[in-house]
């Protein structure tokens, strides 16, 4: 989400005349997007501001600005303790971004403006993409979900959705200029309603844009899914059957704790009505261990619901407090050691099921769209199934955008590794 939102930041700063530069010595201007999901993401945000301080030290006149999430959370103490700072703009305020960097630069003081609208999703701003094959669609804003170990209904605020004829023309524009895949973001992207329209309605209008070979989206709520939204997903091919799916915990008392609206036998319901609608569909989820409170018992209940769905990826997290939520009051927060502890579990567990998920693509020919040059090899190019998985293969005549049949020959890792399949091969697996 926050490369979306910084696509459009790119995208005012462009109209205004600046111009991005690659080398971050060269800026003169520069903005850092924040998230303050957890405690860690704010340690790395406050470190990499402490070495923009130097670079500000040698040269006075570079202007230094947050945005996003923790410039909402933490705007007082960042400007108290970190002078250096000029400028900090909460998430629904970008759009003063090109007023007040003309304010600082004209000498005015520094400028705070972390105000949430009701209203403000940024309708009318066109991104700045980086080109290649995906593109961000940013369709919903802010969480009215309240879980209580959350900071995001504080920092983004109150949900609210775009209007399907502005994500249309989005879709059409980021057509033309070349992109194939589009991703729709939102902090609950199927909570999604504007007018009369629900997030079926809008994934349906998308997947017939002329050129949208692929839609993903990313992350629906369990309590939100319903039977339209798999018979969407089961009626057009080019949506990917892939669901990322939060669990967050096994036990009905920390879900019920957590305020998750969904029970345990809720949640498995759901993951056997999907595998029924979408039998090759992939799902992936996220998990906090250690939330307050959560007994070895209740610890356990989340290992047997990950080693009765098999996931094929986890998200996994430490309980991470966050001051204002609900569950930062809870008294009964859990030992360092238990949450290190849990998580190294839960990554054992989780890790082989991972692998044999993996394994039961080798033999297997899939359709993989080619994304970009593998990490390891420029003779390779890497791609992912629909289902979201990556697939590593030489390149030989295949190029960016194309879609193409793999062999997979081998899993290793997170990924998969394959060879190219001549038509004629193709064929005869099929046959
Ligand atoms: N809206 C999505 C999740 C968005 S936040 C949903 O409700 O499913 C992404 C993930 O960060 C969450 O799914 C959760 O697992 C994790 N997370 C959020 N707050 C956290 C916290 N305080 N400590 C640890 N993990 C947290
Ligand atoms: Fe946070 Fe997701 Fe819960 Fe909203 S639904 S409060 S974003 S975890």
């Amino acid at each position: 989400m926050n490369v979306a939102d910084s696509e459009w930041v790119a995208g005012l700063l462009d109209k205004s005349g600046y111009r991005r530069t690659q080398r971050l010595e060269d800026a003169k201007i520069i903005l850092i997007n924040t998230c303050a999901i957890r405690e860690k993401a704010e340690e790395t945000v406050h470190s990499r501001l402490g070495r923009l301080a130097e670079l500000k030290q040698k040269d006075p006149s570079i202007l230094i600005g947050v945005l996003g999430c923790m410039a909402k959370n933490l705007a007082d103490s960042l400007l108290e303790s970190k002078p250096y700072v000029d400028l900090v703009l909460g998430p629904d305020s970008y759009r003063r971004l090109p007023e007040i960097i003309r304010q600082r630069q004209a000498g005015q003081g520094r400028s705070v403006d972390t105000q949430l609208s009701r209203f403000e999703v940024y309708d009318d701003l066109f991104p700045t993409r980086q080109s290649g094959v995906n593109a961000w669609l940013s369709i919903m804003r802010g969480c009215d979900k309240f879980c209580t170990f959350c900071v995001v209904p504080f920092t983004r605020g109150r949900e609210r959705s775009r209007s399907v004829e502005s994500l249309l023309a989005e879709a059409e524009d980021a057509i033309d200029q070349g992109f194939v895949e589009l991703t729709l973001l939102g902090q609950n992207v199927n909570s999604y309603r504007h007018g009369e329209a629900r997030f079926p309605d809008l994934l349906t209008a998308l997947a017939a844009v002329e050129g949208v070979r692929r839609i993903r989206y990313t992350s629906p709520h369990p309590s939100d899914i319903d039977r339209r939204l798999l018979d969407v997903m089961a009626a057009h091919p080019n949506i990917c059957k892939s669901i990322h799916l939060p669990l967050q915990s096994g036990a009905d008392r920390i879900l019920r704790r957590m305020n998750r609206t969904y029970t345990q036998g809720e949640y498995l319901a759901l993951v056997a009505r999907i595998r029924e609608v979408l039998p090759d569909c992939s799902l992936s989820t996220d998990i906090i261990v250690g939330f307050p409170g959560e007994t070895e018992g209740e610890f356990l209940a989340t290992l047997e619901v990950m080693e009765q769905v098999k996931f094929d990826s986890a998200f996994t997290f430490k309980y991470s407090v966050r001051p204002g939520t609900k569950a930062a009051e809870y008294q009964d927060q859990v030992p360092e050691e238990v949450k290190q502890a849990r998580l190294k579990r839960l990554l054992e567990l989780q890790k082989p099921i991972s692998l044999r998920r993996n394994r039961a693509y080798v033999g297997r020919i899939v359709e993989v769209l080619v994304e970009k040059e593998s990490k390891k090899s420029d003779r390779q190019w890497a791609g992912r199934t629909d289902s979201n998985k990556w697939v590593v293969f030489d390149k030989e005549s295949a190029r960016i955008k194309d879609f193409v049949d793999v062999h997979i020959d081998s899993s290793y890792g997170v990924a998969l590794k394959g060879h190219l399949v001549a038509p004629s091969e193709a064929y005869h697996a099929v046959a």
